[in-house]
């Protein structure tokens, strides 16, 4: 170890760091007499047995028999070596650690996820570097004054701008020393198509540097300077970044979030810098995905509490089903919030006025107005039932839909207690009995224990899924129906009952989607009827081009599924010498051949 650090450093970040803090954001601490006790994360027990002393810095399970101190703590449970672990506090604690001294052989001897780190610490620095440059960076710097950014923020954030050029970075990388292979392997330079050199992936952007919560670079995040696409460009997924797992801001958030309990979480850099400026630093932002398993087993770790915040109502509805489903993998509780004022375990959206982002709707109202939007924001569940209500009305129909729609979400809530009471609120607020609610529910419950089960078998039918799709795109698109006409669609799906609804609501020239009740009351049979009503509430985002191409798609699948099938049939009718089928059979495919013709013509 004292080859890569000295000695009177490690005892710095030693006296720098404290381990109540390391610990506790792995291991859910509780104050007991002068020490701290928790579950051990490196054996499973259900009572604590895991106590950390702030006093000794040191940690010791009662149970498995593990102790240690701040640095092998990080070392058993990060998997780290030494100097990683030393270098991972020294960031941390901002404690700086000379790599000018440095050989090549001991640079070798660096785990390659240290290198990483040190490549895209260089490359903010470079960044950061040439932003603030009086001839490169003046454009992007007035740039983010003109998005209302301070310097403050500016400098907090490490912001950065790769400059216009295909090889910036590249040669100040490679004049650092760093092997061109492992700076590819951090994504900030691509290979050439010819496979002579490489090229800068950012240019001419304004970089965000993308820190993990000990304060290690991981990825980098780049927005153009005007409207020309793609607005942002991420790093790629490397050995230090994955982005599942990583979320923008968090490294600053962390503290705040504790202390207040609550975590707001946005989709965009400029939006979590808006709010972090606004004083409202318990923020992070997702990457360019939408929010995973992983962020939420990361986030509960600093706060209970999340707050979803969006710009639109569909994408907050969007967002709210995601976690609907993500919480129910994690058993965790989602939904406790306007039922129990007193527990903070919630998960809340907020959705701002139609126009607005946090960004600009921070600078136009100020932090106050957003904070009290805030309070006010419904938990998951209060909203998904109000958004039903908005959409579907509240007619007989509309009722039916919204509590389809709420099934779902209504039997994800493990709590019990909490399940029964939000099936009050739904069945008071639509004005129906309790009981028929609590049923479906129920129903719901039963089901999912069974579909795990069926999900392989339901795979296996993904034809029959896609036709599902295509019946229920009619019902909901009628302005789709004349392509569906001159496609011969309902000629291509195979399930019979399916392609009858298809035939149905193609005679009954469904005009729109109001229409779905009329046809119902025209269908005797009861089967059709509760499929065709499955049918029509699929919630799909679709638009008509997606369902368009999706109708493309199906009919040439479908055509070369036919065309195999008949060309199987006439090799099976040679074999046998059955010319009487054989001529009929060839007979068909001249005239399959013509009617495609024909349709291309169209
Ligand atoms: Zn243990």
């Amino acid at each position: 170890m004292a080859i890569f650090i000295p000695e009177d450093k490690v005892l710095e970040i030693k006296n720098a760091a404290d381990i109540v803090d390391i610990v506790s954001e792995v291991v859910h601490l509780k104050k007991s007499g002068k020490n701290f006790l928790g579950l051990c994360p490196f054996h499973s027990e259900k009572t604590p047995s895991f106590s950390v002393s702030p006093e000794k810095q040191i940690y010791h399970c009662f149970g498995c028999g593990v102790g240690g101190n701040i640095f092998s703590f990080l070392m058993k449970h990060d998997g780290l070596a030494f100097p990683e672990a030393v270098r991972t506090l020294a960031r941390r604690y901002g404690v700086e650690i000379p790599t000018k001294s440095l050989t090549h052989e001991q640079r070798k001897r660096m785990g390659e996820r240290e290198a990483l780190l040190n490549i895209n610490r260089q490359a903010m620095d470079f960044f950061g570097r040439t932003l603030r440059s009086k001839s490169a960076g003046v454009q992007a710097m007035s740039y983010l004054k003109r998005r209302g950014l301070s310097a403050e923020t500016i400098d907090r954030f490490h912001l950065g701008y790769a400059p216009k050029g295909w090889d910036h970075f590249l040669n100040y990388i490679s004049k650092k020393g760093a092997p061109l292979a492992l700076v590819e392997k951090s994504g900030l330079v691509l290979p050439k198509k010819d496979k002579r050199g490489y090229y800068d992936r950012f240019r001419d952007r304004i970089i965000f540097p993308i820190l993990d919560v000990n304060q290690a670079v991981i990825g980098f995040g780049g927005r153009v300077l005007d409207d020309s696409l793609p607005k942002y460009l991420n790093s790629p997924e490397t050995p230090v970044y994955n982005k599942s797992r990583s979320l923008y801001g968090l490294h600053i958030a962390k503290n705040k979030c504790r202390t207040t309990k609550t975590i707001f979480i946005v989709e965009g850099y400029l939006d979590l810098l808006a709010l972090h400026q606004h004083g409202i630093e318990n923020s992070v932002a997702t990457l360019g995905t939408a929010l995973t398993e992983e962020h939420v087993r990361l986030l509960t770790r600093y706060a209970p509490g999340m707050l979803l915040v969006y710009d639109s109502d569909e994408a907050g509805i969007r967002s709210a089903l995601r976690c609907v489903d993500i919480f129910w993998k994690e058993h965790v509780d989602f939904s406790r919030g306007d039922v129990f004022q007193e527990e903070k375990a919630d998960t809340h959206i907020l959705v701002l006025p139609e126009g607005h982002d946090p960004d600009s709707f921070l600078m136009e109202n100020g932090p106050e107005k957003f904070q009290s939007a805030a309070s006010q924001a419904p938990s998951i569940i209060t909203f998904l039932i109000e958004q039903a209500i908005g959409r579907h009305g509240l007619t007989t129909e509309g009722k039916i839909r919204v509590i389809a729609e709420l099934q779902r979400p209504l039997a994800a809530i493990n709590d019990k207690v909490a399940r029964s009471l939000y099936i009050k609120k739904l069945a008071e607020r639509i004005g129906i009995d309790e009981n028929i609610v609590l049923e479906r529910v129920r129903e719901h419950r039963s089901d999912q224990s069974k579909k795990e089960s069926q999900t392989r078998n339901d795979l296996a039918d993904k034809g029959s899924r896609l036709e599902k799709q295509i019946i229920a795109m009619m019902l909901q698109f009628p302005t789709i129906l004349p392509a569906v006409k001159m496609h011969n669609v309902i000629d291509y799906i195979e399930n019979d009952r399916l392609k009858s609804i298809g035939k149905t609501v193609l005679e009954n020239q469904l005009s729109s989607a109001g229409q779905i009740s009329e046809l119902l009351t025209s269908i005797e049979d009861p089967v059709q009827q509760n499929l065709i009503a499955t049918l029509a509430m699929i919630e799909e985002s679709w638009d008509e081009n997606g369902c368009l191409k999706l109708i493309k798609q199906f009919v040439a699948t479908g055509k070369k599924h036919r065309d195999s099938k008949i060309i199987e049939q006439i090799r099976a009718a040679e074999k046998k010498n059955d010319h009487e089928t054989l001529h009929h059979l060839l007979k068909e495919k001249q005239k399959l051949a013509v009617q495609s013709q024909k349709q291309k013509l169209v």
